[in-house]
């Protein structure tokens, strides 16, 4: 490793100790030439595994690039998809695990996108849940009716209390 004083690349590790919660080491570097100190820390890197078997590193900012396309034209803020990126990785790294598969990482986009932006889940949904015809976008449609007549107030239509213009005059 670089020494980022001076750009020596050789370094002596001076103390080398876990984090607190153990997900982490730190190691106290020095520097031989400049003799300036520096610490470096190391993390089991979560991985995405793709279908072909190739994995990367998991990025946030994929996600949320990804979330953003199906999103186009929609009214959906830069802030929601900052969120939805947020809540995706802590789900994800929530399980512990050093390897997730690309095709979790999408169900598990699914979710806060539902409360997102309906019709960009469906397209979503469509992709990542393998709908095949008109019959699953009626279910995932019913579905989505469904809880939100069970999860709000009813805005459309008048309230009989409610003076209108013509009863007024
Ligand atoms: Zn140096």
């Amino acid at each position: 490793m670089y020494c980022p004083f001076c750009r020596h690349p050789d370094t002596r590790v001076i103390d080398s100790r876990s984090t607190d919660d153990g997900s982490a080491i730190r190691r106290r570097r020095s520097c031989p030439v400049c003799e300036r100190r520096f610490t470096t820390q190391e993390t089991v890197l979560l991985m995405v595994a793709k279908r072909s078997g190739v994995t990367e590193p998991f990025s946030r900012s994929k996600i949320i690039a990804g979330v953003r396309r199906a999103c186009q034209g929609r009214p959906v803020s830069e802030d929601a998809l900052a969120k939805l990126g947020q809540q995706v990785e802590e789900e994800i790294r929530g399980r512990g695990v050093a390897e997730v598969p690309a095709h979790e990482i999408g169900l598990a986009i699914l979710v806060p996108m539902r409360d997102l932006d309906e019709v960009a889940y469906l397209h979503f949904a469509s992709v990542y849940r393998g709908f095949e015809s008109l019959a699953d976008f009626e279910a995932e449609i019913a579905s989505l009716r469904t809880d939100r007549a069970d999860g709000s107030e009813e805005d459309e239509g008048s309230d009989p209390a409610m003076p209108t213009a013509d009863t007024a005059s």
